[in-house]
């Protein structure tokens, strides 16, 4: 789960950052006055949204009076931005940030990441701040600095400092910037993140050590023991779809093609993506119901599947190990009582009772085409499609 910077700067000033004065904005006249109540003569408006590289599209604005914040906040307000990292949809702006603007002397990246194959927390820094680590290592990698943390001794004092000193920072800075990477280093620890990210971290003209930017990620799975951070989500940036379903226990993700599937199992979801491409089609989605595949889940299913408008046709792909056909057999029907689809429907079961699954699909008064192997339901499917256009 990603989070955003302000939130991301509030987590860091509890562990000890320096971070510059800033508000939450939710309209023009609010920022001005945030502005004002921040002090200082020049500020920053920036855009919150689950995204980095903010600044090179515009999302980063800087402003020489309490009237052009009103005018930047009212300019990225209920925006869409679109960054190198957004994807062409973009993230739409619901908050803006106003920080008094910095002076600033030296510009540092810092990030931390797991590194899975020493089973090391990697403390990842350079001195070409402000560019990210993608163009940092290809255009500067002379520059980056690398310090693995085993995560059974922690982060030792020694390692930090020696992180500071190589990054060139001053004698006098250098304890102080050690405290930015030890706090960095509890944060991400402490709140089971997979990702802490400062750029930049500057040092500014009047000798403090801030955090002028903020990105951190956590791990999904340790949320439930992590309030004060799944607290933070905001779904407006994720997508609508992917929400729905994993708010549901299924696990979905969108794609760009026209066939829409549901499917036991990570791996035989997989294996039919593969199938429904080798015919020619392309899937619409990843769709697995999971193992259960229970009545409800395949109701919650087609009711996702049903809402993609780009969804032309619908391959059902049930492997019953544990589950059993006719179960499942029975949950397609129900659900199909429930909601109309009026578009080609292709099923295929396997497993455990197919002959009594396929045999209460035939004796329902549902509308769908059989299928028999995994390559025979992708074959039927991209078959279908290529009837409803007619080629
Ligand atoms: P990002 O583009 O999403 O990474 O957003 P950042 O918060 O990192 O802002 C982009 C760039 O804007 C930074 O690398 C800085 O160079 C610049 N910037 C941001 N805030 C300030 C500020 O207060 N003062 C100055 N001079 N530059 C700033
Ligand atoms: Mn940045």
């Amino acid at each position: 789960m990603d989070i955003h910077e302000y939130q991301a700067k509030k987590i860091l000033s509890d562990f000890g950052i320096n971070v510059p004065r800033g508000g939450i904005a939710y309209s023009p006249e609010n920022a001005e006055y945030k502005a004002r109540d921040i002090g200082g003569s020049r500020w920053v408006v920036k855009a919150q949204v689950h995204s980095g590289a903010r600044g090179k599209a515009g999302g980063i604005i800087l402003c020489n009076d309490a009237l052009e914040v009103a005018q930047a906040t009212d300019k990225l307000l209920g925006k869409k931005l679109v960054t190198n990292q957004t994807g062409p949809a973009g993230k739409i702006i619901n908050r803006v940030y106003i920080e008094e603007a910095t002076e600033i002397d030296k510009e540092i990246y810092l990030g931390l990441v797991f590194d899975r194959g020493s089973e090391c927390i990697m403390v990842v820094a350079s001195t070409a701040g402000g560019m990210s680590v993608e163009e940092i290592s290809k255009e500067k990698p002379e520059t980056i600095i690398r310090s693995k943390i085993e995560v059974a001794v922690g982060m030792q004092g020694f390692q930090a400092r020696e992180i500071a000193f190589n990054l060139g920072i001053e004698t006098d800075l250098i304890s102080r910037t050690a405290e930015v990477i030890i706090g960095c280093y509890r944060a991400f620890s402490e709140l089971d993140a997979t990702m802490v990210e400062i750029n930049p971290l500057v040092i500014t003209k009047d000798k403090h050590v801030l955090a002028l930017d903020c990105k951190m990620s956590f791990d999904n799975n340790a949320l439930f023991r992590r309030n004060e951070v799944s607290e933070l989500r905001d779904k407006s940036q994720e997508n609508p779809s992917e929400v729905y379903a994993s708010d549901r226990g299924l696990n979905y993700v969108g794609l760009d093609g026209n066939i829409g599937n549901i499917i036991n199992g990570a791996g035989l979801a997989m294996a039919s993506m593969d199938m429904i491409k080798l015919a020619g089609g392309e899937p619409a989605n990843f769709l697995d119901v999971g193992g259960g595949a229970t009545p409800e889940k395949i109701v919650k299913a087609f009711k996702l599947i049903s809402s993609d408008e780009k969804v032309k046709v619908i391959l059902v792909n049930i492997f019953a190990g544990i589950n059993r056909c006719d179960w499942v057999a029975e949950g397609i029907v129900q659900a199909l009582e429930k909601i109309d689809i009026n578009m080609p429907l292709v099923i295929r079961l396997a497993g455990t009772n197919v002959e009594e699954g396929n045999k209460i699909l035939k004796e329902s008064k549902i509308n769908y085409i059989q299928a028999s192997t995994l390559e025979d339901a992708a074959n039927k499917a991209v078959e279908a499609l290529k009837q409803l256009e007619g080629k």
